[in-house]
């Protein structure tokens, strides 16, 4: 099938080439030149705008940073909706808020285009293994039709509701990862200034009760002080911004990400927001004035 796929960052370059390898044609944007050509060169057709992907693929993927970039890649000059035909299909799988998947599909309504949220979990590694956890809203019937093609890059992909529900769960997801970090970082460095070498309180709870995914991926991360990205410190900061904007909306009070929110955000200020969000251990580490 010919799929369009606009964002070839971090993770829609792995994304884009599991399609390829899956035996897809795919066009591809992507505002950085240079990750338009990465992908030439691995098979894909070079497109020059939004716009271009649209006009030639009946399905489109984006997968960009945030509901700006969505809204512009999509409903902008040179988007996706000028090239778009009746019965075009978009599935957006970036983080965004759930408010603007429902806005950006209404827009996409008006012109018979069918769009389904789709955000993803896993990270780059899963990116790359094709093992995503997809949590999707929309239509069911859109979601069955490209089921097959959201399996070719995860592991799972689940059906959540209507439009937004998948930007919704994904939202739940960051609040529990960087909650999930923060209480890592805070207890390694607990143990560390009491004396006990960080390695083996690794080795010694992660198979118990506080051992978790979070914990695998970036425990290693913190040992060595590999802070690159990975999941990068600015778009945790985005997704906690849309986790308190849709808290506030349905009055539901987050504490803890507001908490979290502020160690990402004194990091940001510190000149680390394009370093990986397992970062979070420097500024326990900056407080307490001791490296884990
Ligand atoms: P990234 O910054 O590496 O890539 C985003 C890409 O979008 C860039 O190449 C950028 O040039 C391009 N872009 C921006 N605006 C554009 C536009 N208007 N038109 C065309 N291209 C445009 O980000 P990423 O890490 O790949 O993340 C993408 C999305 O996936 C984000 O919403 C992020 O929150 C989510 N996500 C990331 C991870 C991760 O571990 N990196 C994991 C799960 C979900």
């Amino acid at each position: 099938m010919k799929i369009g796929f606009i964002g070839l960052g971090i993770m829609g370059k792995p994304m884009a080439l599991n399609l390829i390898k899956a035996g897809h044609d795919l066009c591809v944007y992507d505002v950085a030149k240079a990750n338009v050509s990465f992908m030439a060169a691995a098979g894909a057709q070079a497109c020059t705008s939004s716009k271009a992907v649209a006009e030639n693929c009946p399905l489109v993927i984006t997968m960009l940073p945030n509901s700006p970039n969505v809204r512009e890649a999509v409903l902008g000059t040179g988007g996706v909706l000028e090239g778009a035909r009746s019965g075009t299909i978009l599935i957006d799988m970036s983080s965004i808020a759930p408010q603007a998947s429902q806005e950006i599909h209404a827009a996409c309504a008006g012109k018979g285009v069918r769009m389904i949220d789709a955000p993803v979990s896993g990270g780059e590694p899963k990116a790359i293994d094709g093992t995503l956890s997809i949590m999707v809203g929309g239509a069911r019937e859109d979601f069955e039709q490209v089921y097959d093609i959201l399996m070719v890059m995860g592991a799972s992909a689940i059906y959540c509701g209507t439009i937004g529900a998948g930007n919704t769960v994904k939202l739940a997801n960051q609040v529990i990862v960087a909650v999930n970090i923060a209480a890592v970082s805070e207890a390694f460095l607990l143990a560390s200034k009491a004396g006990v070498d960080p390695n083996l309180v690794f080795d010694a709870i992660k198979s118990g009760l506080a051992g978790s995914a979070v914990m695998n991926a970036k425990m290693p991360k913190i040992l060595t002080r590999d802070y690159s990205p990975g999941f990068k410190i600015d778009l945790h900061i985005k997704d906690l911004g849309n986790a308190l904007e849709t808290g506030h909306a349905v009055g539901s009070p987050l504490p803890l990400t507001a908490l979290v929110m502020e160690m990402f955000q004194t990091l940001h200020s510190d000149g680390c927001g394009q370093e990986d969000h397992s970062g979070l251990a420097k500024w326990y580490e900056k407080i307490s004035g001791r490296q884990i």
